[in-house]
């Protein structure tokens, strides 16, 4: 296999050079760790989530819809164990001041410098003079209330995950659910990251894809796989090339004490191997937690049977940043047409931002008037873009770049017989098809099955 051309300087470069994800605040000097999605980012990210919610909701029936509140009860977090617990070890360097975490030193993580001398690890620089380590939560405070000396802590959820737990009888007693069943949630969650490199890899406001699957307790274990290899796939069947994905167990040490097991879906980075998605078997923690702190009873009693039991819970938790610069980084390629070098990133359809772009060849003979009747056609049952700027090279580059499948053109010959071009960005393969058969021949090759082409 041909070496993968992707750097993350190029994936950065990109993004911004065609308006996906932005710096946060760049005029006024930016912001570490946050990001502004722009117009192809948006997209894109919408794509993913949709994806996920298809995956989740529309292919099954036994999953339901949430959307909780960022800012809940701060019960909720002393319940969960985040407000003791959800802390990373610090340590601090006396000298430069810079943070670093302690398990990441440990682990001399890769891209781990000193600020001094960068070509030195932190600690091992002639100045550096590190602090023990020390416990930082990581949940971002806020206030409650009109004035700010006595009004009541709260805290921007660090998870979408409690929101689900906290709603399983709202589900239970308005949905008539039974186990086994999930509880899926997309939304914002808020983290203060130390180590905040990498792009959108980890920020401090990010979103998550979280689902909680509720089971007899018996009927755990097999759920855990299941998922597994449910949420492994997912990101296959979306393009991500095998070799580039891992499912990864945890050892003992890693697992926290009521989890009998978690993997990491792990996607090779530019900087290596790191987590996209958590799959773990929690047990009844959660709910037992909640049921402890809040007084209600969160279990199910099953009728039929007489039994009364807390479920299990079965979280695969994903990141929709996390995975869009998956299929960015998997995606992003360079080649050559005709000695002119090309980006373009070598998206899976139903992900790519925008599905087709129509151009007249000249922006004169009647080539205008048609494009423009074909795109209002198209851009009603898929996101199409119109370009009549530049030679027609530059304007298939300019989609190249941004991953759309598919670039239809109309020409002298369109006006004579009512064919058009369209023309397919992997292969380069260019086809005649009537105006009429337009949409129909796009809408089939846009859901037919797709493979990496980078897989040759
Ligand atoms: P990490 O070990 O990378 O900090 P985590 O194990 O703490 O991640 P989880 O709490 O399991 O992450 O969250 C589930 C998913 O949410 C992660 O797999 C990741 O895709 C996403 N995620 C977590 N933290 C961030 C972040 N700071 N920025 C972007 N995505 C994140």
């Amino acid at each position: 296999m041909a070496e993968d051309a992707v750097t993350m300087d190029k994936i950065v470069a990109l993004c911004k050079r065609r308006g996906f994800v932005f710096a946060s605040s760049d005029i006024y000097g930016g912001m570490s760790a946050a990001y502004d999605y722009g117009h192809y980012g948006v997209l894109l990210k919408g794509n993913v989530k949709n994806e996920w919610w298809r995956a989740m909701l529309s292919e099954r029936d036994d999953v339901v819809a949430i959307d909780s509140a960022i800012i809940q009860h701060p019960k909720v977090w002393e319940a969960s164990g985040h407000l003791a617990g959800f802390t990373d070890p610090l340590v601090d360097c006396k000298t430069c001041k810079a943070r670093f975490r302690a398990d990441h030193l440990e682990e001399r993580a890769v891209g781990l410098e000193c600020p001094r001398k960068p070509s030195k690890l932190p600690g091992e620089g002639p100045d550096c003079d590190l602090t023990p380590a020390r416990d930082f939560n990581l949940m971002l405070k806020t206030t409650i209330g009109a004035v700010e000396e006595t009004g009541s802590i709260a805290y921007l959820r660090p998870e979408t995950a409690q929101g689900i737990f906290i709603n399983f009888k709202n589900a239970l007693q308005s949905l008539r659910v039974k186990p086994p069943f999930g509880i899926a949630q997309v939304g914002k969650s808020f983290r203060n990251e130390i180590t905040t490199k990498n792009f959108v890899f980890r920020m401090r406001e990010f979103e998550q894809m979280e689902m909680e699957f509720f089971v007899p307790p018996a009927e755990a274990p097999q759920w855990y796989e299941s998922w597994k290899a449910e949420r492994f796939d997912w990101y296959q069947r979306l393009g991500i090339r095998p070799d580039h994905l891992r499912l990864r167990e945890h050892d003992a040490d890693e697992l926290s004490h009521y989890s009998s097991g978690t993997a990491d879906v792990e996607y090779l980075f530019p900087m290596g191997w790191s987590e996209l998605e958590g799959v773990a078997n929690r047990g009844n923690f959660d709910l037992t937690q909640h049921a402890e702190h809040s007084g209600e009873k969160l279990e199910y009693f099953d009728q039929p049977t007489g039994e009364r039991y807390v479920p299990h819970v079965i979280e695969p938790a994903a990141g929709a940043d996390r995975a869009m610069l998956a299929f960015l980084a998997d995606a992003y390629d360079e080649d050559e047409i005709g000695g002119e070098k090309r980006t373009v990133l070598k998206l899976h359809p139903r992900l790519a931002p925008v599905k087709v772009a129509v151009f007249p060849l000249l922006r004169k003979d009647g080539h205008p008037e048609l494009a423009r009747e074909l795109f209002a056609a198209l851009r009603g049952t898929m996101q199409a873009e119109y370009d009549d700027g530049g030679a027609i090279g530059k304007r298939y580059r300019r989609q190249d770049e941004i991953g759309t499948p598919f670039c239809v053109t109309v020409d002298h010959q369109s006006l004579e017989d009512g064919t058009v071009t369209v023309r397919e960005r992997d292969s380069l393969t260019q086809e005649r098809v009537h105006r009429d058969e337009l949409v129909g021949h796009l809408a089939a090759r846009l859901a037919a099955p797709w493979r990496s082409p980078k897989l040759g």
